[in-house]
């Protein structure tokens, strides 16, 4: 670290890592990023998190790709293990951009004319900005000619995004995680903000302590660092069972906001009638909660003045994640706990773009703005701006273009900065489906897994490089700036993407990002009054947006919502079981997520030398009474096996952790947690089961001497 004086200039950003945007200075010299520190943005008044403030100098690693490859002749596809992302210079050659742009084109544009544009697909990133990930989908939908387009949004909240849009009409948050302050009760369900949205767990522990109740609804027993008023470990996957009798008492015992149902939705009575029957008593052993404390829970929501509810991939990635959500509107519907200052629905989004990524159309089955593509009218409004005619049919998802490769309907793709190859469940299925592809187009600023499978290589730029706005968690879109100049041949995304849309014939003449983002505006009435110079001014606006002079709204839907007859719906939802109960054969349950230190698939955190020495290796987590049981002591290793593979990798403690369940980070390549994760899908979100998977634990032989 070295100190203002030392730098040369400040570059004013965004941190590359979480949604929830912190803004946050570059110290640079000599074109080189000294240190971090938090500047006083919306989302973090100054604050950071060890992510944000050392996670920086991941762009300068060892093994940061610089001119753009092509696989040698010859070469299989595939994760070869003596293979060195350091030096891929074994499995492929060095091209010119020319070369390499075409080679990458002419593969694509080969099988759509010989296959129908149903034969491609892409997968953007949430890591980019708004305007790559626009010109990313226009690419796949003008070009291409199809909607087979998706990011991670897939596989961390698409659940989330589902029953928002069909209970409430809008897939993003109708509160900003600041209104915790304006809260007399916080639910925290599903989610660790401590490890996945620490700076957003600072103003909930800042509402902790002027008075604010925080409730934490979480089978891995995590309270907040102490903060929580009430802790509750549910069993895993039984959040339908557990919300449903929360709103039994509400019905049972009136708690219910009569006033506000009658005024601001509809559909209640035939929730009352649906969980009339769905009892504390009878939902206890299922929930593995006693009645009253479920009783209890409900009514401290219910009588709250002002009750948020945040939540994570602990409800999402199931395959009952939509459902989960259609419960959690149904709570804050009947409650009246939407639309006013310290009320609201907010999940917590993963990425730092995956809200905007979302918004600008990475979504097979949405235009931008959620704008159906199956309907002929909103459709044509695109077709007259980007002046071409537009599929009609949903594109597939993430998962789905995995077995979609695997039964021969795709055959070529191009990623923009997204590893399937790490982050797909089933690992060994995602990747047998990359090494089946006839062309894979990878861009990226280092060699991932991903690109490990792939037929040209394309150097892109890192978040530190670019100039560029993100949306955070809280609708707040901010402008993203570059503090240091693309090393080597390397270039920014939104460029490499016009010159691939050139090769297919494409007329785009973008110089600079402000232009896309202008183009964006014409086509997203969520961005209106949101200009680029405006961005540049006041660092971040939130949408909606009444004026260009006006700030944007924190609270949404105070009045109506975003629905065809203005009011919310009430959505039912069943019980139903985890997709792969544990059993005798898989008697425990394995969970996955992150940790504080690592980001998503380990691309960026583990090339970050602070973040790496902190957390260096693979582990898995267990309570004590687990470990004992294996006979292990903490740091020995484990073996995790599913029915689709295992891994080995050592133990630590995790006290809040109950007996019976095995908690993997995924970002650990030599231990990838995906090879064991259940790839089974929600109907609606299809979002994969992340959450649980059956396992049994072993411990593995020693190692021959
Ligand atoms: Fe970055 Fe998220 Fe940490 Fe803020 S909380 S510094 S956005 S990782």
């Amino acid at each position: 670290r070295g100190d203002s004086a030392s730098a040369d200039r400040q570059v004013d950003s965004v941190c590359p890592y979480c949604g929830v945007g912190c803004q946050l200075t570059y110290h640079v010299k000599d074109d080189r990023i000294l240190f971090v520190e938090g500047r006083n943005g919306p989302s973090n008044a100054g604050r950071l998190c060890v992510k944000g403030r050392f996670g920086f100098d991941y762009p300068n690693h060892h093994a940061r790709l610089t001119r753009p490859l092509i696989r040698r002749a010859g070469v299989a596809k595939g994760m070869d293990p003596d293979f060195d992302p350091a030096n891929p210079l074994t499995h492929f050659h060095e091209a010119s951009w020319d070369e390499a742009l075409d080679v990458a084109a002419k593969g694509l544009i080969a099988l759509r004319d010989t296959h129908g544009p149903d034969a491609l697909a892409g997968f953007g990133s949430a890591k980019c900005s708004n305007e790559e990930a626009w010109l990313f989908q226009k690419l796949v939908r003008t070009g291409f000619g199809s909607n087979h387009v998706d990011h991670c949004t897939r596989l961390c909240h698409a659940s989330s995004v589902a029953a928002l849009i069909e209970c409430i009409g809008s897939g993003a948050v109708t509160a900003s995680f600041m209104q915790a302050l304006e809260a007399d009760l916080v639910v925290l369900i599903g989610c660790n903000p401590e490890a996945n949205h620490p700076v957003a767990a600072t103003y909930f522990k800042q509402a902790a302590k002027r008075g604010t109740k925080i409730i934490s609804l979480n089978p891995r027993g995590q309270t907040l660092g102490g903060y929580a008023h009430r802790t509750v470990r549910f069993t895993l996957g039984a959040d339908v069972a557990l919300l449903n009798a929360m709103l039994n008492v509400i019905v049972a015992e009136r708690l219910y906001d009569a006033d506000y149902i009658a005024a601001h939705t509809e559909g209640f009575e035939a929730l009352k009638a649906h969980v009339a029957p769905i009892t504390p008593e009878t939902m206890s052993a299922v929930c593995g909660i006693a009645p009253d404390e479920i009783r209890d829970i409900a009514r401290l929501y219910a009588n709250a003045e002002r009750a948020m509810i945040f939540w994570g991939m602990g409800v999402s990635q199931h395959t009952h994640g939509t459902d989960n959500v259609r419960c959690l509107i149904s709570l804050a519907l009947a409650c009246g706990h939407v639309g006013k200052p310290g009320t609201g629905l907010h999940p917590l989004r993963g990425q730092n773009n995956v809200q905007g990524a979302s918004d600008a159309g990475l979504i097979p089955m949405m235009l931008p703005d959620y704008q159906r593509v199956g309907d002929a009218q909103l459709r044509a409004a695109f077709e007259e701006l980007w002046n071409t005619p537009l599929a009609d049919k949903p594109g597939l998802t993430v998962v789905e273009i995995m077995d979609a490769i695997l039964a021969g309907t795709i055959c070529g793709m191009y990623i923009m900065g997204e590893n399937p190859a790490m982050s797909d469940p089933d690992l060994d299925h995602a990747r047998a489906a990359l090494a089946t592809l006839e062309h894979l187009v990878v861009q990226d600023i280092f060699v991932t897994e991903t690109a490990q499978f792939a037929d040209v290589i394309l150097p892109a730029s890192a978040w530190s490089e670019k100039d560029g706005t993100v949306t955070n968690t809280n609708r707040q879109v901010q402008m993203g700036r570059a503090a240091v100049p693309l090393p080597g041949e390397a270039k920014a995304d939104w460029w490499i993407t016009q010159e691939i849309a050139r090769r297919f014939g494409l007329d785009w003449r973008y110089t600079h990002p402000r232009e896309v983002f202008a183009e964006m505006g014409q086509g997203m009435g969520s961005l209106a009054n949101i200009s680029w110079d405006r961005l540049e001014r006041e660092g971040s606006v939130t949408y909606p947006c009444p004026a260009d002079d006006a700030p944007g709204l924190d609270v949404v839907f105070g009045d109506r919502f975003p629905t065809a007859s203005g009011r919310a719906r009430f959505s039912l939802a069943a019980l139903l079981p985890p997709d792969e109960p544990v059993d005798d054969d898989y008697p425990t349950i394995l969970t996955t997520g992150r940790q504080l230190e690592h980001w998503h698939t380990g691309s960026m955190t583990r090339r970050a030398r602070v973040l790496d020495a902190l957390e260096p290796s693979a582990v898995a987590m267990l309570a004590p009474g687990e470990l004992q049981r294996l006979g292990l002591r903490e740091g020995e290793m484990l073996t995790i096996t599913t029915r689709r593979g295992h891994i080995s990798l050592a133990t630590r403690i995790d006290t809040a952790l109950p007996d019976g369940m095995v908690f993997v980070p995924f970002c650990y390549s030599e231990a990838a947690a995906n090879v064991l994760t259940n790839p089974a899908l929600d109907p609606f979100g299809k979002i994969p089961e992340f959450k649980y998977a059956a396992c049994r634990l072993s411990v593995p032989p020693p190692l021959a001497p």
